[in-house]
């Protein structure tokens, strides 16, 4: 097992730097995930820590070893990528011993590893076939056999289920789970799916161009994201915004909006000043529709039921917001619905520098 610690790593391609100082603990067994859009340095980041990418600058210790110099096999960690990369003419089980056999380990040594993880991972029936005889997720399987049976202080894992279905994607990430609870192992988990880091993740790193954004816990992110960036990446449907200015409202305080409308802000615990440019955010859940006094008043534009809830999609401010509703709704396109936007759930952030306010 083994504690992760970045200390100002960055990475440069010739003149171009594209991690810019990375600061992060992973504690000993704990299940980190990497999450930010397509070209924001996750891969890169992992990539240094496996040993595959040269570290430019900063500190990497592994198991409380300085590894910026080890070799990736000094490194005892095991990678598992998106391709599964097995050989296609080797049955399951010699590809899951070809790690052990090139270490030249006795098969009397690996054969009961690779037993147990084929058990473990619900292979164990499939040990003699050709990987062009298995489903993707049973091929994805045999990757994470693989690296199982390495035995890693460290697990690091890249975008491993993007090759798979919607369907199978839902449940290899429950599997991933549940092998980490059983092995208790320390992970790093790359993606760019939200909803895979907030269901896998003991800890979300969200990362943009280069910089971390916000690390914490996947609800602690999703309650109080600490600027825009964040509190529009994580969440689907996304989190609504509309932009304005505070000015004074008979309840209190409103938003005046761009195109004149208004978003009353009763009882929102305020910290900005009447005249501030902020950025008001809902989540879609936590909106209510009402039949009096309402915060604000969306012209339903697209009604779409997913059978669990309802969206209802409308403009405010000239933004698309999306209302979701777990009761079937009848309201039809065209329709004006009164929106109440509970204080307890609006997030507040300065435009210009995008930080959360309140
Ligand atoms: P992510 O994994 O978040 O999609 P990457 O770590 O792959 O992002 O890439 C981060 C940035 O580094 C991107 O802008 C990418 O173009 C750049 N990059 C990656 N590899 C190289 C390379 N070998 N040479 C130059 N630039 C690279």
């Amino acid at each position: 097992m083994a504690a992760v610690q970045l200390s100002g790593i960055f990475k440069r391609y010739g003149d171009t730097q594209v991690v810019h100082g990375i600061d992060l603990h992973i504690d000993d067994g704990e299940f980190v995930v990497l999450v930010g859009p397509s070209g924001c340095g996750k891969s890169t980041l992992m990539r240094m820590v496996a040993g595959l990418e040269e570290i430019s600058g900063g500190d990497l210790m592994i198991g409380g070893t300085r590894a910026n110099h080890l070799a990736p096999q000094q490194r005892n960690i095991s990678m598992v990528f998106q391709s599964y990369a097995l050989y296609p003419h080797l049955s399951v089980y010699e590809n899951i011993a070809f790690g052990p056999r090139i270490r030249k380990e006795s098969p009397a040594n690996f054969k009961p590893r690779i037993e147990a993880a084929a058990k473990m991972l619900n292979l164990g029936g499939y040990l003699d076939r050709l990987p062009r005889a298995l489903s993707g997720g049973q091929r994805q399987r045999v990757a994470m056999g693989r690296a199982v049976v390495r035995e890693p202080s460290l697990f690091l894992f890249d975008e491993p289920l993007s090759n798979l279905d919607a369907k199978l994607r839902v449940q290899m990430r429950t599997e991933i789970k549940a092998l980490h609870q059983r092995l208790k192992n320390t992970v790093i988990y790359v993606t760019h799916d939200q909803i895979e880091a907030m269901t896998m993740a003991d800890r979300i790193v969200v990362m943009n161009a280069g910089r971390i954004e916000q690390i914490g816990r996947p609800l602690e992110l999703y309650d109080r994201p600490s600027n825009l960036f964040v509190a529009s990446f994580l969440g689907s449907p996304s989190m609504n915004f509309a932009e304005g200015i505070v000015v004074d409202h008979s309840q209190g305080l409103a938003l005046k909006l761009a195109d004149g409308g208004e978003i009353v802000l009763e009882g929102a615990p305020l910290s900005a000043n009447v005249g501030a440019r902020v950025t008001l955010g809902v989540r879609p859940e936590h909106i209510e529709t009402v039949t009096q006094t309402p915060d604000a008043i969306m012209e339903v534009e697209v009604v779409e039921p997913t059978g669990a809830e309802t969206h209802l999609y409308g403009k405010i401010g000239g933004n698309t917001w999306c209302v979701t509703t777990r009761q079937r709704s009848k309201v039809e396109p065209g329709e004006r619905v009164a929106l109440r936007l509970p204080a307890a759930h609006i997030h507040l952030f300065d435009t210009e520098s995008g930080r959360r306010l309140v």
